[in-house]
């Protein structure tokens, strides 16, 4: 079996234990993704692609992490220290997803993967340097619908904003005195400050459409 393309994607925060991940082309025909380099106390090591482990709950089956002491579906307890134990009693939690089934396979794999990615290290270090791992963002942050871009949207002119606004501002100048931010007392919570600054977003929008 030969390898003959590993690319590497190097990790940003180096005082993490992993170091990159990688995949390997295997004779120019098949893909491995997502093996990783991991740090250890003898020195980096190549980590196969696995999957977590799960069992069953059994009161509404929803699969669960075997570290899960309580079900993510029901919330109903779970036996901890439900895991298969390994030969040297560690909790089996991982399964590998694609391996080599001995030694000498192993050691080739860990030579190219530990030689390329001393090779990345080095590229990564001259200007104009592309990571050629394909990477599909896993690592990245989903984006959040905050309220603030929410409240932005809903003070952003629409059809039917306007006019709603508008009268609701001329009730509360004419008859409610008591809701009018120019009456509120100046020393007051950081609450009713940020109720008066919207009031006042709402006011300069309102005058915008008068
Ligand atoms: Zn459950």
């Amino acid at each position: 079996m030969e390898i003959t393309e590993v690319r590497i994607k190097l990790m940003e925060e180096t005082s993490e234990r992993l170091c990159a991940f990688c995949s390997l082309t295997i004779e120019g025909s098949f893909v491995v993704r997502d093996l990783k380099i991991i740090q250890g106390s003898k020195g980096v090591f190549v980590a196969m692609p696995s999957r977590k482990l799960t069992d069953r709950c059994p009161k509404c089956h929803f699969k669960n992490h075997l570290r899960a002491t309580f079900c993510n579906q029901c919330g109903v307890r779970l036996r901890s220290e439900r895991a298969i134990k390994d030969d040297d009693g560690r909790a089996k939690l991982y399964a590998d997803i694609a391996h080599p089934i001995n030694s000498a396979c192993r050691d080739m794999i860990q030579q190219k993967v530990i030689a390329a990615y001393e090779e990345e290290l080095i590229k990564s270090q001259q200007e104009g340097y592309i990571c050629t791992y394909d990477d599909y963002g896993e690592e990245s942050y989903a984006s959040l619908d905050s309220t603030e871009s929410e409240h932005e949207h809903h003070s952003s002119p629409s059809t039917e904003q306007p006019s709603s606004s508008r009268i609701h501002l001329e009730t509360e100048d004419g008859k409610h005195h008591r809701i009018d931010p120019q009456s509120q007392p100046e020393a007051n919570s950081n609450s009713s400050r940020e109720h008066q600054q919207q009031k006042k977003k709402q006011e300069s929008f309102g005058d915008g459409i008068i």
